[in-house]
């Protein structure tokens, strides 16, 4: 705007050919500019100072095998319990399942409110209730946001189309990883990130959740890995001033009711996974009561986005920041039936289509065969 402008004064002072109309123009021009150096650089200080947030969600994390990453020397969630406020036992609401979980990390209210109860996202309120980004870019667009993720309904159903400033979904961990690094070296403009792996979910899925799966643990290693170099890029960008608060933590466990499942489940092993968080107005230490829906809420409140109050209070908490919180609210989702059996449904239609075909053509042949002797008769 500002060239167009000066093209404009120029294009003036060519015409005029006066050399005292030379010095109006641009003295106007001078005035009519906002450009001040001490402007600029309170700025750029005040830019250094606005309150970031990096979220990274993990899929399928089990408590126990996070624990047994963070003993290794290099890992990323170590560093989050020696810097900030860490759990082992954070819960993940009445439904063990992506779907609800992801919803409730990233909306800061429960299944009873967000309304999904399972991966087919049936009959969801999300539209009613704003993802973490949403709320974000509502409170001001300016505020630069990135989302890159592995499971496609994230992106799609939970945050919804067009919503973040760069909304990318890759086919690989690896791919969501690469993207990751890059944005957090180059994107200095960049207020929240959220990235979701998906890695351990997977393993945990072919070879077993359980911390005797080697399968498994090496993914969770992996994730913890890749988290860790995340952490070394935002590490230099907060020793240039940069106000970062990080969240860390997984949908749900796995391995409790089933080895390679932790659909709906009942079992603790499959609701309790591990929540860290450093950075902000953290209180390190062990938490005590974490949930879920506490990371909306948390990043929210380190952005400075007004939190909705009355009957929209969400059900999250800064935990990390307010260790003394209430409880949160105990969620009335009633049980994903449907979930549960919708997986069985598929393999008993086929083995039924294979029994019908089965006997019809024993059937077929054997009256064929009855025929042809009797014709032979
Ligand atoms: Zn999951």
């Amino acid at each position: 705007m500002r060239s167009l402008w000066a093209t404009f004064v120029v294009g003036l002072i060519l015409l005029s050919g006066s050399p005292t109309s030379v010095a109006s123009p641009i003295e106007e021009f001078s005035q009519d500019s906002s450009y001040d150096p001490l402007d600029e650089l309170l700025q750029t200080i005040e830019n250094a100072a606005a309150p970031r947030v990096m979220v990274i969600g993990i899929d399928g994390v089990r408590s126990d095998v996070a624990q047994i990453s963070a003993s290794r020397e290099d890992s990323g969630f170590a560093r989050m319990v020696s810097e900030g406020a860490w759990t082992y036992d954070s819960k993940v609401g009445p439904i063990s399942i992506s779907g609800p979980s992801w919803s409730s990390m990233l909306t800061g209210v429960w299944c009873d409110r967000h309304g999904v109860m399972g991966n087919s996202f049936d009959n969801h309120k999300l539209d009613q209730h704003l993802d973490l980004i949403d709320r974000v870019e509502r409170h001001n667009s300016s505020l630069k946001t990135a989302s890159l993720v592995y499971w496609a309904p994230i992106s799609e159903l939970i945050i919804g189309p067009e919503i973040a400033d760069i909304q990318e979904r890759y086919g690989e961990d690896a791919d969501v990883h690469d993207r990751a690094v890059e944005i957090l070296r180059e994107d200095l403009d960049l207020d929240l990130l959220f990235v979701g792996y998906d890695d351990p979910d997977y393993a945990g899925h072919v070879h077993g959740f359980s911390p005797d799966v080697s399968e498994y643990v090496d993914a969770v290693k992996l994730a913890d890995d890749r988290f860790a170099e995340l952490l070394d890029i935002l590490d230099e960008r907060i020793s240039r001033g940069e106000d970062w608060l990080v969240i860390v933590t997984s949908d749900h466990g796995g391995g409790g009711s089933t080895l390679r499942g932790h659909s709906a489940s009942s079992s603790e092993v499959d609701l309790t996974t591990f929540m860290m968080v450093r950075g902000g107005d953290t209180v390190a230490g062990e938490m005590y009561g974490s949930v879920v829906v506490d990371v909306a809420v948390t990043a929210l409140t380190h952005l400075e986005v007004p939190l909705p109050n009355g009957e929209n209070t969400l059900d999250g908490r800064p935990l990390a920041f307010q260790p003394d919180s209430d409880a949160s609210r105990v969620p009335n989702c009633s049980a994903p039936l449907v979930e549960v059996t919708f997986s069985y449904i598929v393999p008993i239609v086929q083995v039924g289509i294979i029994l019908v075909l089965a006997v019809a053509s024993f059937i077929f042949f054997k009256r064929r065969k009855s025929t042809f002797m009797d014709e032979e008769e």
